[in-house]
């Protein structure tokens, strides 16, 4: 979709041209906003405010794959992979999402069970359901609505992700998104680490016609509550009525959006971004980004400053060399990554 028939699409368009577009019932109050956004004002005297009306816009819009399951507790589709080009989405390795989906009450619980990891971090947003998480180190916890665990394999754990027990008897509706985060070289060698960071932790903000909830990096004054291993900026949105929300991210990062649920269109190109694709920004320093969503519309925020080092993963592990991937498979074979107890 060229960005010039989107903004004719958005300006003009009737409901089916709309449709068309992905932009489905975006409503007449939102496309009132984003009329008044793309009337853009004439260029200003100073480079200063030329550069703080300066917007980021989307590089690439990405789909998500085919829904496949990982155990059998989560039906996810990837949006990025471990397998991707390192210097677009570095230092995030893998978006998973399982969208929302319905459990039947029974007595075994789901999910997927022991197995190892190295060199990265896996992060797990528990939107709806519960999930509880197990390791070698000596980690773990159950996350329910709104909580993240933010899991650091670094030299290796071997771990277990499944279902509450509470969520297997009573059933009921489970999303997650699950992001891998990778490491430092240095940092692939530390110990293991597990954070539980609860919804109750997260600092709220107003961002325009949206909250936001500050996970980890900084912004506005607010802090998130995550420890990083490297500078990431992370929040999520939600959408309290049609509208735009208007932020700045960190120079140098990469950055992208996710729409989780709703309708979603980013930058000032007003690019739709449906849900379960990500919208991957340019590499402009400063700037605004934009995204407007609808009534309801969830979209997660996600920032890093890449990691300048090659990547090689294979299965769980994610590290620099082929020699230490070979490496850590002897090490989960000879059980120096621990075991579940
Ligand atoms: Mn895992």
């Amino acid at each position: 979709m060229s960005k010039s028939t989107t903004r004719r699409g958005i300006l003009t368009g009737s409901a089916a041209t709309l449709a068309a577009l992905g932009v489905g019932n975006l409503t007449s109050k939102l496309l009132g906003h984003s009329k008044a956004s793309t009337v853009q004002t004439q260029p200003t005297n100073t480079a200063s405010s030329v550069l703080a009306t300066e917007s980021r816009e989307v590089d690439s819009v990405l789909a998500s794959s085919s829904e496949h399951w990982v155990g059998n507790g989560f039906r996810v589709r990837s949006v990025i992979s471990p397998d991707g080009d390192p210097r677009r989405q570095s230092p995030f390795l893998l978006l998973d999402h399982a969208a929302r989906r319905s459990f039947e009450p029974t007595s075994e619980r789901r999910g997927v069970g022991e197995h190892p990891h190295r060199g990265f971090e896996t992060v797990t947003f528990a939107y709806r359901g519960e999930i509880e998480h197990r390791d070698s180190a000596g980690g773990g916890g159950i996350i329910g609505p709104g909580d993240v665990q933010w899991m650091t394999a670094a030299s290796g754990i071997v771990h277990e992700e499944k279902h509450s027990q509470r969520f297997t008897e009573q059933g009921g509706e489970l999303e997650m998104v699950q992001l891998w985060v990778n490491l430092p070289a240095k940092a692939k060698r530390s110990a293991p680490g597990y954070q539980s960071l609860l919804d109750k932790d997260f600092p709220r903000l107003t961002v325009g016609a949206a909250q936001a909830r500050l996970i980890a990096g900084t912004l506005g004054d607010a802090h998130g509550p995550a420890h990083t291993h490297s500078p990431i900026t992370l929040f999520d949105l939600t959408f309290g009525e049609p509208g735009a929300a208007e932020f700045s991210l960190p120079s140098g990062h990469t950055s992208m959006t996710f729409t989780l649920e709703g309708q979603v269109v980013v930058g000032s190109e007003e690019r739709a971004v449906p849900e379960g694709s990500l919208a991957l920004l340019d590499r402009k320093s400063g700037g605004t980004v934009r995204v407007l969503g609808d009534k309801g519309a969830r979209v997660l925020v996600l920032s890093g400053e890449p990691i300048d080092e090659p990547v090689v993963a294979y299965g769980p592990f994610v590290m620099n060399t082929r020699e230490e991937i070979v490496q850590a498979m002897r090490d989960y074979q000879t059980g120096k990554m621990g075991h579940l107890r």
